[in-house]
């Protein structure tokens, strides 16, 4: 089968900081791919704002940088790469100052869809939202993209939706996150809601707990001075790992539309209970090579910020009611390695007796690497010497009997950018679901403040603390292993 690759309506989409790390890591090596599938219409403008003093030709030999950087050899022929430079701009504004914000308000064409990526710090995000309006750049259709961090605590997140809807409506406003646009996690969707098999099996009595984890082997070279002041809770646990679990957790929508999809997942943050501090476990990497240490890489040697945690929360509800959800994320682990693990019970009885030991299902998730999405089931491992059980694992994402690689799908940021071209807000955080978080997260973190609470230490390359493993031991189970969970259940 053939996918087939639909375009969207011509665009104008303005950068604002087109000059900076995200643009030429993400959204110009992302807008490229979808250029050459076919999906931007060839009368679309991009134009990188900065303050950068570049011509047009300097603008876009930067963007030839970065596609040669972040698109391999054989996926940028010369001519796509010379036609989709022909849809680049370069303007040279301050998002600070009235400076250049009438030639903006001059390159804006009607009749194709508007849009605007925040890709600046936060704190320049007010003054933009304010100066799109104030020079008449923002029209009543066009959309603004608005990066993470979005707040680091509720009163400043509810700030900053103060602001942005002093000048947009909500309908107007992408806040990404960009796990949302992985193509496992809707097929996670798809597979959950698309089929009779799961929900009648997605709840307590058939789920024993849910698992996730998203482990990272970098450390947090060159990012220490931004890092410490987050740390994995706000930089993880309250946006990525909460969307997760609230797209596992969810009730199903009445409709796959925006606001059904968000008024659930909001439910969700909401039953979220807060865990008591012995359901947390919060570290720290230390290396015995000079450097490699998290202090050694941020300014504040009295750091108390965290860059592993692990957490078993319950949510409050009939279908969730004593099922825990074991979350993790960190820096420096083992391998570079996300997954969402559906654990399943036991069989009731097992008629092959204690010897053959006990199997269970998982329906295990993976977002990195090599997207997928698998069912462990259990079989009579085949061959002679009588009744041997083995967990072999079934691959649900089918991408050869689709007839494409997991490869030609869009990435996270691509989908995300056309579903904003297409005004689909589905995979976006709509600002009370981003402020229920803070509301969960803060708490917490004010709590480990006035208890003055250090994190433990973990050696680089391990996957966390010792007491990451106690957390699940301690109620009889263990984390799933984080660079072979292909072959294994
Ligand atoms: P960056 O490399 O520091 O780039 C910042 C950009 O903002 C530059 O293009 C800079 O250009 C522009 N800028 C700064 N002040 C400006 C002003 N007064 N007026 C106009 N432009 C201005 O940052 P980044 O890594 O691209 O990150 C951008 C946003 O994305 C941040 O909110 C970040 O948290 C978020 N984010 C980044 C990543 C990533 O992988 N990089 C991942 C997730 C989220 P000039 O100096 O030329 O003006």
């Amino acid at each position: 089968m053939v996918s087939r690759v639909i375009p969207v309506e011509a665009f104008d989409l303005v950068i604002f900081g087109g000059t900076g790390d995200l643009a030429r890591r993400r959204i110009f090596p992302g807008l490229f791919r979808r250029f050459r599938a076919g999906q931007m219409p060839p009368n679309s403008r991009i134009v990188g704002a900065a303050r950068r003093q570049l011509d047009r030709d300097g603008y876009r030999a930067f963007v030839t940088e970065a596609l040669s950087e972040f698109v391999p050899e054989s996926a940028r022929p010369e001519d796509d790469v010379r036609t989709f430079l022909g849809c680049i701009e370069h303007l040279i504004l301050d998002a600070a100052s009235d400076s250049g914000w009438d030639a903006l308000s001059g390159m804006l064409r009607d009749g194709v869809v508007r849009a605007f990526y925040f890709s600046v710090a936060p704190s320049l995000f007010g003054t933009l939202a304010e100066r799109l309006r104030k020079h008449g750049c923002a029209s009543p259709a066009c959309r603004i993209v608005v990066e993470k961090p979005f707040g680091r605590d509720l009163e400043s997140a509810r700030e900053l939706n103060r602001i942005l809807r002093n000048h947009f409506d909500e309908s107007q406003i992408y806040r990404i996150d960009h796990y949302l646009g992985k193509e496992t996690v809707q097929n996670l969707m798809a597979v959950r809601f698309g089929n009779v098999l799961f929900e009648p099996l997605w709840h307590a009595q058939f789920v024993d707990h849910v698992q996730i984890t998203v482990a990272e082997s970098v450390g947090v070279d060159g990012r220490g001075s931004y890092y410490d002041k987050a740390g994995a809770m706000r930089d993880m646990i309250q946006n990525h790992l909460m969307q997760l679990l609230c797209l596992i957790a969810m009730e199903p929508p009445s409709r796959f539309d925006p606001d059904a999809v968000r008024d659930e997942k909001l439910k969700v943050i909401r039953a979220i209970e807060r865990p008591a501090p012995r359901d947390i476990v919060r570290g720290r990497y230390v290396s015995a090579v000079p450097g490699e240490s998290y202090l050694d890489q941020v300014e504040n040697a009295d750091s108390r910020t965290e860059s592993f945690i692990a957490l078993r929360l319950r949510i409050s509800n009939w279908r969730w009611a004593g099922v825990p959800f074991y979350l993790r994320t960190g820096k420096r682990m083992a391998a570079r390695h996300s997954e969402i693990s559906i654990v399943f019970k036991t069989a009731p009885h097992s008629i092959f007796g204690q010897t053959l030991g006990q199997h269970r299902n998982v329906l295990a998730i993976r977002l990195q690497p090599n997207e997928g999405i698998n069912l462990f089931v259990t079989i009579k491992e085949p061959g002679p010497g009588g009744m041997r059980l083995v967990d072999v694992p079934l691959d649900m994402t089918f991408a050869e009997a689709l007839g494409r690689g997991v490869e030609d799908a869009p990435a996270a940021y691509e989908r995300l950018i056309m579903d904003v071209i297409r005004g689909n807000q589905t995979l976006f955080m709509r600002g009370d679901e981003v402020e229920q978080a803070w509301a969960w997260t803060d708490p917490i973190i004010k709590d480990w403040r006035e208890r003055d609470e250090h994190p433990d230490s973990y050696q680089v390359g391990t996957n966390g603390p010792e007491g990451a493993a106690a957390l699940l031991h301690g109620d009889g189970r263990k984390w799933r292993d984080i660079d072979d969970t292909q072959d294994s259940a």
